[in-house]
């Protein structure tokens, strides 16, 4: 039995790679010196597998931004628009073209849009759109492919092993910018640029190489599974002399299985982490000769593995295969897990005994192959961290638990009519009444205060004093523009889930565990590791102090379930929907608690329901439904006077629209300004008969909106839906803005509201 690793994160441990990026692109350093940080980085991951005894080591999966978009360079998909970056770029031409494409050019004279970004399938990692033409043309564009695998073979010899996005996953991650042509159409013109690479990595030595088809794992059309057989069928024929692994992760192969085991390939991953049930229907179908991979340590979470578990695994394979077609894997590329669990040294011990990030899997990788062998010993220690866990009371509360089993129906006390009427009465807001989204720009004054705070170099009088003023002067500045409903800033937050979940008992925080988000960005997602309870009011000091400073409504902010489970590590040990659910009953303690206190209006944002819609289609009515009633228990028995609002970020809601009604919040407000209200049409096709707020400007850009651009915006979004309906509030939250650029949308915005009260 071999074992192998599927990819390995590139940040380095201590970031090395976010700096040096960030260092290059202010002029810092140079291209040598940036180059030198990642040649460390990349020695060093495959020095760390190697001593864990790995037997196929990932080369290429490096990047210095994106992997997907080293595939555009790679194979010449460079969008036309950034010709003038290669004349006017007379230095180091490849690496500023490639930068320009991740990040936009302004330089020169030049001012040329990035490319698009978005969610690698259901992670929290963004990838670059590849954008293809009807008449794109592919070639080898460059030879970092080549060079990284010789540089890796020197170092490990036959054990590198090249990654490479597949060729039908790399169309289908991309959009067409032209009309009248399918980008899965240019997969015969693609076919021989893979061919003619991956020949010369076998030239070069490589006796394997991994293509990356993540969309084997989707719901596919007819034509994208001919398109599968057709492009394999076609690279087997024309490679000489190179073992071809195609990796699927995230999700069941199912229908797709017998396509997959008939592709003329050396051996196939799949993922048994997310779908460990497919072992059964693959091995059950799997030819003669082909290898498979099993994807058993969990390559998303932060958990140890379970090796009784996963030698049961193991062992039907190897009953069916034999140990010489069996290798043993993470499930998916280490990429999306923190990097060494060794630096952790303010971890409560017995729950870091619970714990692997990316170094630790590689070694319980070499661990499941030495129990495999026999050693026994290492199942047992195994066991015991395992049984630990299971029975710690840092983890089980039982009261917890019993408040979940007992969540029958959550509504409302009375239908949204009704509400309606009351909370008119009450308010007595006016016509298109306006808002925003929470935070306040957090400048570097604010973000020193809470590091300074946290480092106990401020006592909390001092802190607290400090924050309650730029509290006031936030507040006073809204009734000096006129905002009808006002928000308190958020100053006190570094993150709208790493300040809940610091206050939520169930969750641990890192010192090191970054992860990569996207380019030089790195997110530290808290851990929850037990059953989740409010201890303590969260909002209420900061919510009540800012109420008390204005006779304006004052909207209290939290941070909903599926967000807040959405953006965290969690636990493997139960069902997504009942960590969310104990989460929704910490929440829903606190607007009570916001209620009790006087606070009249309480938004709880849900961000990220739409990006925890799982990849397959047949999935989506059983997440919906439970990810809504998550919500509807956080407002459970609220009076009817007090008005929930949510927000949700820039998504397409054709599909989902009859959910987000069903969560009922008498306000949303959702990101819609970019798209010129286009994402209103989904709300008006159903009718939706609550109260919504279209954003009338991105907060994405410095670039403050004219009066007459929001009016119009407004006037438009009134002509789709009820104009009693509308609320006037910008995007999303305006954390990353600056003071000037805030101060003057937000006073167009309060006038283009005026306007359009007198216009409709
Ligand atoms: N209340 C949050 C803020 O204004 C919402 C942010 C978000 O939706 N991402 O920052
Ligand atoms: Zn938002």
């Amino acid at each position: 039995m071999r074992t192998q690793n599927l990819g390995y994160p590139r940040i380095g441990g201590q970031r090395q790679l976010k700096k040096a990026n960030e260092q290059y692109w202010a002029g810092k350093i140079n291209l040598t010196e940036l180059n030198q940080v990642a040649q460390k980085i990349k020695e060093e991951n495959w020095r760390t597998q190697l001593d864990a005894g790995i037997d196929l080591i990932p080369c290429n999966d490096f990047s210095f931004y994106d992997q997907t978009l080293d595939t555009s360079l790679l194979l010449g998909v460079i969008p036309q628009r950034y010709a003038p970056v290669l004349s006017q770029v007379k230095s180091n031409q490849e690496m500023d073209l490639y930068f320009a494409m991740a990040r936009g050019y302004q330089k020169d004279g030049l001012d040329i849009t990035a490319m698009e970004m978005t969610k690698w399938l259901d992670t929290n990692y963004h990838y670059i759109v590849p954008e293809f033409t009807a008449h794109q043309e592919f070639r080898i564009y460059t030879e970092t492919v080549f060079t990284e695998y010789m540089s890796a073979k020197q170092l490990l010899g036959q054990k590198a092993k090249p990654v490479l996005v597949g060729p039908i996953s790399y169309l289908l991650l991309g959009k067409e910018k032209e009309e009248g042509f399918e980008r899965i159409d240019l997969i015969n013109k693609l076919i021989p640029v893979y061919v003619e690479i991956i020949n010369r990595l076998g030239q070069l030595g490589a006796e394997w190489v991994q293509l990356d088809e993540p969309y084997l794992a989707l719901d596919l059309s007819k034509k994208e599974k001919e398109a599968f057989t057709l492009a394999y069928r076609n690279i087997a024929d024309q490679v000489n002399g190179v073992n071809l692994l195609v990796a699927t992760y995230f999700e069941a192969l199912l229908d797709n299985t017998a396509l997959a085991v008939s592709l003329p390939i050396q051996a196939l991953h799949i993922d048994l982490v997310r779908a460990p049930e497919q072992l059964d229907e693959v091995l059950a179908l799997v030819p003669d000769q082909l290898q498979l991979s099993l994807g058993i340590i969990d390559g998303r979470n932060v958990w140890k593995n379970d090796y009784e578990h996963s030698l049961n695994l193991i062992n039907t394979a190897i009953e069916k295969l034999g140990t010489d077609r069996v290798i043993v894997a993470p499930s998916c590329s280490l990429l999306h897990s923190p990097i060494d669990l060794d630096g952790e040294t303010a971890l409560d011990p017995e729950i870091k005994n619970w714990m692997a990030f990316a170094k630790q899997k590689l070694n319980e990788i070499s661990e499941l192959k030495q129990i495999v062998e026999g050693n026994n010993t290492l199942l047992e220690i195994n066991k015991k961290a395992l049984e630990s866990r299971r029975s710690s009371q840092k983890v089980h509360k039982q009261v917890v638990k019993n408040r979940v089993a007992a969540i029958t129906d959550a509504t409302r006390i009375s239908a949204f009519p009704i509400r309606q009427q009351i909370q008119r009465a009450r308010f007595n807001l006016p016509f298109f009444p306006t808002t925003t989204i929470g935070s306040f720009p957090q400048t570097e004054d604010i973000r020193q205060l809470r590091a300074k705070f946290k480092k106990g170099e401020l006592t909390t009088d001092q802190y607290e004093q400090s924050i309650e003023q730029a509290t006031i002067d936030a507040i006073r500045w809204q009734e000096s523009i006129g905002i009808d409903v006002l928000v308190h800033g958020e100053f006190e937050r570094n993150d709208m889930v790493e300040y809940f979940g610091e206050q939520l008992e169930g969750f641990l925080f890192t010192n090191n565990g970054w992860v990569q988000s996207y380019g030089s960005r790195c997110v530290k997602p808290p851990v929850i590791f037990g059953d989740v309870s409010r201890p303590n009011d969260m909002t209420v000091r900061w919510t009540k102090f800012a109420a008390a400073q204005t006779d304006k409504p004052m909207k209290g902010m939290l941070t909903g379930p599926v967000t807040i489970l959405q953006w965290s590590f969690v636990r493997d040990d139960q069902p997504r929907e009942v960590t969310t659910n104990q989460i929704a009953l910490a929440i829903h303690d606190e607007v009570l608690a916001l209620e009790a206190a006087g606070i009249g209006i309480i938004q709880i944002d849900e961000a990220a329901i739409r990006e925890g819609l799982p990849l397959r289609k047949a999935k989506h009515p059983h997440y919906l439904d439970w990810a809504v009633k998550a919500f509807r228990v956080t407002t459970s028995g609220v009076a009817d006077k007090t008005q929930i609002h949510t927000h949700m970020c820039y998504s397409e809601f054709n599909d989902i629209i009859e959910h987000i009604a069903a969560m009922d919040a008498d306000v949303i407000t959702i990101e819609t300004s970019r798209s010129q209200m286009e994402l209103l049409h989904a709300f008006a096709h159903f009718e939706y008969p609550n109260e919504i707020g279209p954003g009338v400007y991105d907060i994405h850009s410095p670039r403050v909106p004219s009066t007459d651009e929001m009016t119009s915006l407004l006037v438009k979004a009134s002509d789709l839906l009820p104009a009693q309906n509308l609320w006037v509030n910008p995007d999303c939250g305006l954390k990353t803005r600056k003071w000037p650029e805030t101060k003057a949308a937000l006073e167009n915005m309060v006038a283009a509201a005026k306007q359009a009260r007198e216009q409709i």
